[in-house]
């Protein structure tokens, strides 16, 4: 993409209605615009890495043997009061009618709706395990959304639902959450760490937050710092290796989040965490919620009447679990855990564009000309630059990229044509080489393999 032909309307001012560092360099580098109270456009650059991470957890869902599927945004009220939530949900779900006087609703989740997607199709055990997700929009008429993206009233959230027909398959179907959660996450460049909590409104008594930890996060936590260590280590030894069909597999990963103590606020309890984990370990934090995992038996099954066929030929109802992830409020964590005083810094998994182009000297025929052919040569390999081919001066082009947080820079000017060079510069280090278009165009590639 040539920046004179793209759509980036930065802001030199720093807004005065964002208080956190997300928000405030979300708007600063145009990415978001607000609509309305917790709502949002999504401009270019915040849409496309938006749909990068998108992309990110359809793999990771695909890869874990979960099926995708898109449900509607309005439902009816009828399934709703099926369940009972229709009353329970409270002032959170946003409720309308139709012309026919019909009451609706805006999806705030859809337990609901898959369950009745489930009771219509799947008669037989033999159709399970199934797990159907979806990545929509949802709606909750948060009472006070703030902070941008990161708790919005509109946000966009993956939404998965396992059945099975046991507990034991439905408890192996949650440590294959955890663990696809925990590969999700990394390939953003995130350490998310799953704790235990409650599970408020959804039901049920087994559920993990997954939590990154930062200053600006709204959940207080307790933990055993043995846990983040565990965390790491467990991404880092490969989950690639892990067979997805294992429960042994799935079991040894849920183990180590289970067996250590990792607790959001709601369930807190300050004698346990005293009484079990030594003093040196003990670490009390803030972070923010970027995922939830649930087992909750039968309770939607029995509601509604999801049952198969069980091997003795006679109905059960399915066990089911359910799994979100805060796709659009991940923006706003990723921004958080990476950034510095002149912009965000891009994970290479996630960001918009794998490379800047500055020409420091527009419209001279040189260094055109080798812009131009780095630009077709990174482009020829799949990869996406963003080319600053404005005519500005060059210290507003680097703020520009800067602000942006593009993990690489290549910096073409005519001096350094002279000795047939360029300069590379990794965003996250500031530090910068010398070397040949050809090397760079090499070195990026590189840098790319395995993740674009
Ligand atoms: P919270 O406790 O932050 O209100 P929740 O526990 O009610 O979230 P879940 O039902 O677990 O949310 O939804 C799954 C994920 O969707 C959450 O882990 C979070 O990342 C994201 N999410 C929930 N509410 C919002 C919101 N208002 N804005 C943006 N993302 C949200
Ligand atoms: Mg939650």
């Amino acid at each position: 993409m040539r920046l004179s032909r793209y759509f980036l309307p930065v802001l030199k001012e720093t807004p005065s209605e964002a208080q956190i560092v997300s928000h405030r360099l979300m708007l600063r580098a145009g990415m978001i615009k607000q609509a309305a109270a917790g709502i949002y456009s999504w401009l270019p650059l915040g849409f496309k890495v938006l749909r990068k991470l998108e992309n990110i957890v359809h793999e990771e869902q695909t890869r874990a043997g979960h099926i995708a599927i898109q449900m509607p945004i309005l439902q009816s009220a009828d399934l709703w009061r099926e369940s009972g939530r229709y009353d329970d949900y409270g002032q959170e779900m946003l409720r309308m009618q139709d012309r026919h006087g019909r009451d609706m609703l805006y999806t705030p989740t859809a337990e609901e709706l898959v369950t009745d997607i489930f009771r219509g199709h799947v008669s037989s055990y033999k159709d399970l395990p199934l797990t159907l997700y979806q990545i929509q929009w949802k709606f909750r008429d948060e009472i006070r959304p703030r902070f941008g993206v990161m708790r919005g009233r509109e946000f966009y959230m993956k939404d998965g639902y396992n059945f099975d027909l046991t507990k034991e398959d439905a408890l192996h179907a949650y440590n294959r959450h955890l663990v696809s959660y925990l590969r999700t996450y990394e390939r953003m460049g995130l350490q998310a760490i799953p704790m235990r909590a409650d599970s408020g409104p959804i039901g049920g008594d087994n559920t993990h937050e997954f939590l990154v930890l930062a200053d600006t996060g709204e959940s207080e936590v307790f933990y055993d710092s043995d846990v983040v260590n565990l965390s790491l280590a467990n991404v880092g030894n490969g989950l690639d290796s892990l067979n997805y069909d294992s429960h042994e597999d799935m079991q040894a990963i849920a183990n180590f989040f289970t067996s250590t103590y990792a607790r959001t606020d709601e369930t807190h309890d300050p004698k346990i965490f005293e009484s079990q984990v030594p003093e040196e370990r003990r670490r009390v934090a803030r972070g923010i919620e970027v995922g939830q995992i649930f087992y909750f038996g039968t309770k939607y099954s029995e509601a509604m009447g999801a049952t198969v066929q069980g091997p003795d030929g006679k109905p059960v109802p399915v066990h089911m679990g359910s799994h979100g992830i805060g796709v659009s409020r991940l923006i706003g964590a990723i921004i958080e855990a990476s950034h510095d005083d002149k912009g965000i810094i891009w994970p290479e998994g996630v960001t918009p564009f794998h490379c800047g182009i500055v020409n420091l000297k527009q419209g001279d025929e040189e260094a055109d000309a080798a812009c131009d052919k780095l630009y077709s040569a990174l482009t020829a390999l799949g990869l996406e630059p963003l080319y600053d081919d404005r005519k500005e001066r060059a210290g507003g082009k680097f703020a520009t990229m800067d602000l942006i947080g593009l993990p690489w820079r290549i910096t073409v000017g005519p001096r350094g044509l002279k000795n047939g060079v360029v300069e590379l510069t990794c965003r996250r280090t500031g530090e910068s080489e010398e070397l040949s278009p050809e090397a760079a165009v090499t070195k990026i590639a590189e840098i790319y393999e395995g993740i674009a």
